[in-house]
């Protein structure tokens, strides 16, 4: 599968089917880099006719009998990853690792041990539900999941609460900030933006991103964050310790994944691996960031991974690093994050370079995919 067999269809309109749904039209849905990684079949289990997109905000239509907390009318954001809210997992705050929304847990168990909660229009290993790149979408447990938008919050600032804000919010969160710490970033695309931003609110002393695309590394700067061209740097390693005083950042987010760019016969070797299938990540980025980190530091994982090989255990192990990583606990940290993006300390909207109706989407996954006119999201409105 590829951009090229992606196409606008019509599609039967979803319906109440537990009762705890609630149906939405869909008011805007987002492009993220992990519709990339689906899109090129490095997640597996996409079927023909399957409907893309998990990063969605819109108004609620219709409710089941059980769902209480949101009516008809509301404006609401919904996380990707969908919680049931009461499982053991969602009681703990870990709503990607909920066990109750997966209906397709036997096609993840094989490889995980056990499966993650669902993902909307991200393949049936995610639950086989259909995505936000539509005019509606049913959302299970809305209760759990649909989250009203207070008026002074924008649909646009709303619609990047259901992933790349809180990805990056917990990647920052994982890094346990001291003030006065510095955190380095891997990847300036939305998640790695807004981890960026979020260490700041968080007391880091200071940030900086590390990408290769001018129009990223701008929106880091105008987010506050210092920046390393790696491109035009003979090494990441030694800008990072120049910066710090030859100490190393205390934490290192990798925002990048599976399809990282990099340098050097590392980056070569992994290109290779890759296309023979031998095994599905090139993991540069991560790499590097176990590399520079300082002893003792953190090392946050937040670009999706399958399976990689040279995973650097021997580094993490000798310096004492402390490794967090998770697919993103949106409903966890929901609250805190609307209250900085309504109060302004969080704005998203700098990451939408590209607005297109749905009717154009398959233009606009091109788009997003070269980068064309400097494109970081496109956003597209049914
Ligand atoms: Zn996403
Ligand atoms: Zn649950």
């Amino acid at each position: 599968m590829g951009i090229g067999d992606l196409e606008v269809r019509t599609v039967p309109d979803p319906r109440i089917v537990q009762p705890h749904d609630a149906i939405l039209r869909v008011r805007l849905t987002t492009t993220c880099g992990s519709d990339l990684h689906v899109v090129a079949g490095y997640v597996p289990t996409m079927r023909e006719g399957d409907v893309l997109g998990h990063e969605y905000m819109g108004e609620v239509v219709e409710v089941g009998p059980e769902t209480t907390r949101v009516r008809p009318g509301d404006r609401v954001v919904v996380p990707s990853f969908l919680a049931c809210g009461r499982c053991w997992y969602c009681d703990d705050g870990l709503a990607s690792l909920c066990d109750n929304t997966n209906p397709k847990p036997e096609l993840q168990e094989p490889l995980l041990g056990y499966p993650t909660g669902a993902i909307p229009g991200y393949s049936h290993a995610f639950g086989g539900l259909a995505g936000s790149h539509a005019e509606y979408i049913r959302v299970p447990h809305a209760d759990a999941n649909c989250f009203g938008i207070p008026e002074s919050v924008t649909d646009e600032q709303a619609l990047f609460l259901s992933d790349a804000i809180p990805t990056g919010y917990m990647g920052a969160d994982f890094c346990s900030i001291h003030p006065g710490d510095t955190v380095a970033v891997w990847g300036c695309r939305g998640v790695g933006l807004m981890a960026l931003r979020s260490a700041l609110l968080m007391g880091a002393g200071r940030v900086v991103g590390i990408d290769r695309f001018p129009e990223r590394l701008a929106l880091a700067g105008a987010l506050g964050a210092e920046t390393i061209d790696y491109s035009r740097t003979d090494s990441v390693l030694e800008r990072l310790r120049e910066l710090t005083g030859g100490r190393g950042p205390d934490a290192c987010v990798e925002a990048v994944g599976m399809e990282a760019h990099g340098t050097g016969p590392q980056y070569l070797y992994d290109r290779l691996k890759q296309a023979l299938r031998l095994h599905t990540d090139r993991g540069s980025a991560l790499r590097e960031a176990a590399l520079a980190c300082r002893k003792g530091g953190t090392l946050a994982i937040l670009g999706v991974y399958g399976v990689i090989d040279k995973f650097p255990l021997g580094v993490i192990l000798s310096k004492g690093l402390i490794v967090r990583s998770a697919l993103q606990y949106a409903q966890r940290y929901m609250e805190p994050m609307m209250e900085h993006v309504r109060e302004g300390a969080l704005d998203p909207t700098p990451l939408i370079t590209h607005r297109l109706s749905l009717e154009d989407s398959p233009r606009g996954y091109e788009m997003f995919k070269r980068k064309e006119g400097g494109c970081v999201r496109v956003v597209f409105e049914p």
